[in-house]
């Protein structure tokens, strides 16, 4: 039997945080990260396409939390703690400086999850952290005050623990015998497959921003859209997915979505189509792209009105127009499936946030028992947000556990 002061359960993103913030602010104690890989932090190597978005340049915390749709409530408080600002901080002071993209996601200069991954395991070994691959955590019991960890390899005892196993059912499945309530995993950022003669053969368009709403729900979304070789992404997709992981995993994920490509009404949109009939009389619909449209995607709304590639505008009749109209403003797509966003994907579901104290990340059911990431039932659109949770949950499980 090994005996520590702490035990940190998971080498991803959350464990390696709270193992390194322990260790700095109370060097006396003695910690260990058992990490079941024969490495940790794999997915922080995959990350944001081996680039790895560490975080979000959102720097108000009401406003960050409107990107976790599972979380929202609950993460107002820690991120009043530490938040993103603190995590670019806390990543230069180590000498990672971080970037801002244009779109607000923030990346290691370097543009390489390996930056990140060395700073960590540098400073774990630094600060004195025992790290222990190959030790899949099996057993989960608590004697008196002391929590006694069965892995692989040997028995380890600590008075407190933290669970940071990302979404693993094994470990989920211990939690549930502690007490614990578990919400049923099912995933998050997804891209939706859609076979349509309309995007069939545009695959790599981009309709800057476009509002996309689920029919018979009032799951609604608004950004950038891009057609796929085998349906839709991008962020307006992605946030639907994320928002409606729960409805559209019931739905099996067959449902239907309106897309609004030009952000007007149908009687606008028609009123510019009657105008356009006036003022572009000659020239065919076909050829001249509106309303800033990519070129591609309007000549396959043109087609799917009515209207063959030499139809000019004066030749079009009502039902011409209307049914235009209708594909820039409500065009209805049929979503079959989905498919892994290579980029970023996580899972919704995990331990109850009902049974965790949000100003210390300790377990509400189990003394000496912490949480820090995807482990929680926490989960976020894309762009680099997940992490802000693991980091946030992590500091203040760390900053909890030493006191
Ligand atoms: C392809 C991909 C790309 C992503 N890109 C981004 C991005 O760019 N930005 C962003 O914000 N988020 C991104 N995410 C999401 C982000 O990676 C996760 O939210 C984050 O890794 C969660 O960290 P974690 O430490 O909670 O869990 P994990 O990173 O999953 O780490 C859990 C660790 O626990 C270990 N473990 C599990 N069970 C046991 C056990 N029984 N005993 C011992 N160890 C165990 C696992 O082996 C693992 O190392 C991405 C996810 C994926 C899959």
């Amino acid at each position: 039997m090994k005996a520590y002061d702490v035990i940190i359960v998971g080498g991803g993103a959350a464990g390696f945080f709270a193992a390194i913030n322990i260790a700095e602010q109370n060097p006396s104690l003695k910690i260990v990260l058992l990490e079941r890989g024969k490495e940790g932090l794999q997915k922080v190597k995959i990350s944001g396409g081996g680039r790895c978005n560490v975080t979000h340049a959102e720097f108000i915390p009401s406003e960050l939390v409107q990107n976790y749709p599972r979380g929202e409530k609950e993460l107002l408080g820690p991120f009043h703690q530490f938040m993103t600002g603190d995590t670019m901080e806390w990543f230069e002071k180590r000498g990672v400086p971080l970037k801002i993209e244009d779109d607000g996601r923030m990346f290691p200069v370097s543009n390489s999850s390996q930056t990140i991954i060395d700073c960590f395991l540098s400073e774990a070994k630094k600060k004195g952290v025992a790290v222990l691959y190959n030790h899949s955590v099996k057993s989960i019991k608590k004697k008196q005050d002391l929590w006694e960890l069965g892995t692989t390899e040997q028995v380890f005892t600590a008075r407190k623990i933290l669970i940071a196993t990302g979404s693993n059912p094994k470990i989920w499945n211990l939690l549930e015998r502690l007490g614990h309530t578990i919400l049923q995993p099912v995933p998050s950022l997804f891209t939706f497959d859609i076979k349509d003669s309309r995007i069939k053969d545009i695959p790599g368009v981009v309709a800057k921003n476009v509002v996309i709403k689920v029919v018979d729900s009032h799951l609604e979304s608004e950004g950038p859209l891009l057609i796929t070789h085998v349906g839709m992404s991008a962020p307006a997709i992605l946030k639907l997915s994320a928002f409606g992981a729960l409805e559209l995993a019931k739905h099996n994920y067959k449902f239907q979505i309106k897309i609004n490509f030009i952000k007007q009404t149908f009687k606008d949109c028609l009123g510019d189509l009657k105008e356009f009939k006036q003022e572009l009389a000659k020239k065919t619909v076909f050829k001249f792209a509106q309303y800033e449209l990519p070129k591609r995607l309007w000549q396959q709304l043109v087609l799917a009105s009515n209207m063959s590639m030499t139809t000019t505008w004066a030749d079009t009749n009502k039902q011409q127009l209307e049914a235009l109209a209708a594909q820039l403003t409500e065009a209805v797509f049929k979503v079959t499936g989905k498919s892994t966003f290579k980029e970023e994907f996580v899972t919704a579901g995990g331990v109850d946030l009902k049974e965790v104290n949000f100003k210390t990340f300790e377990s509400k059911l189990c003394e000496g028992m912490y949480f820090a990431g995807e482990i929680l039932n926490v989960d976020a659109i894309t762009g680099g947000f997940n992490f802000q949770n693991a980091w946030t949950s992590a500091y203040i499980a760390a900053k909890s556990i030493i006191e």
